[in-house]
């Protein structure tokens, strides 16, 4: 293992858009935290994926809406790499078609507290080990915001749009508040990607039903997304901050 080498953690990086981010950034040289919530053995398969491969990753189990968890989960990658350099605040989840006046309090609550709250009790423990008026050498944050919050996704899920407004808007400000403390904050807007969140939201047919809207007339894939994320981290990106970058095919 090489003590130099840059530290990535990746929340909800075992599946979709998150795993393709841990696959390329461990390709790249960082050495790949992969945080899961319950699904243990796609993070075990791709941690041993990126092994095999020649790369180092970690398996982290937590729940990012839960703060003891977002703790224990920056306490174990002290514990296994003693660095932190970047952190990829990915972890999202949609809900099943509504209209808000259809919306109960323990959607909303579920909703802010992973898609919003979780983002940012991550962002604050890793501007604790990154930013230069804590000790840290600086870093890099990315977060996955969503093209919903520019459209509002109204008849489908306003609550999940909402939540990627606020992610929009803690970018910006976070962005500026570290921006003389080495920390680097941007955002990346996907647009329709092809991944399990669509059947998690109960619309297993979304991509292919909505592909001939979408001015490329295909959905993005998550390599294409991962790639905007793996620039926004590197030093090809030291005077971007605050960014908001949509990888939408022009939606
Ligand atoms: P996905 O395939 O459904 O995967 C979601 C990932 O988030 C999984 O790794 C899951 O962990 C993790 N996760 C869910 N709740 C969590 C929690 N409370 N704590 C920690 N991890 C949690 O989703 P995806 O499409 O890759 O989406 C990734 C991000 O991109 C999300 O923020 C989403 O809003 C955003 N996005 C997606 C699209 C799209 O069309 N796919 C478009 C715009 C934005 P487990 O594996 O343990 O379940």
């Amino acid at each position: 293992m090489s003590a130099t080498k840059k530290v990535l953690l990746v929340t909800g990086g075992g599946r979709g858009i998150g795993a393709a981010i841990c696959r390329l950034a461990a390709k790249a040289g960082y050495r790949v935290a992969v945080n899961y919530a319950t699904n243990q053995s796609a993070a075990d398969a791709l941690v041993a994926e990126i092994a095999a491969a020649g790369g180092e990753a970690l398996a982290v189990k937590g729940d990012v809406g839960v703060e003891a968890d977002v703790v224990a989960m920056f306490e174990a990658v002290d514990r296994a790499y003693g660095r932190l350099d970047a952190l990829v605040n990915n972890a999202g989840v949609v809900d099943v078609k509504a209209r808000v006046d259809e919306m109960s309090v323990a959607r909303l609550e579920r909703m802010m507290r992973i898609n919003v709250i979780g983002p940012m009790l991550c962002a604050r423990e890793a501007v604790k080990r990154m930013s230069s008026s804590h000790g840290g050498r600086g870093g890099a944050i990315v977060n996955i915001s969503s093209a919903a919050s520019a459209h509002g996704s109204p008849g489908e899920y306003v609550d999940y749009a909402a939540s990627k407004g606020a992610i929009d808007t803690f970018t910006l400000g976070l962005a500026r508040e570290v921006a003389t403390e080495g920390v680097r904050v941007n955002a990346v807007r996907p647009g329709i990607i092809g991944t399990e969140i669509h059947a998690s939201g109960g619309q297993p047919d979304r991509v292919e039903r909505m592909k001939d809207m979408l001015p490329m007339k295909r959905a993005g894939t998550s390599d294409e997304v991962a790639h905007a994320v793996l620039y926004l981290l590197s030093d090809d990106a030291s005077y971007t901050t605050g960014a908001i970058l949509n990888v939408s095919g022009g939606r």
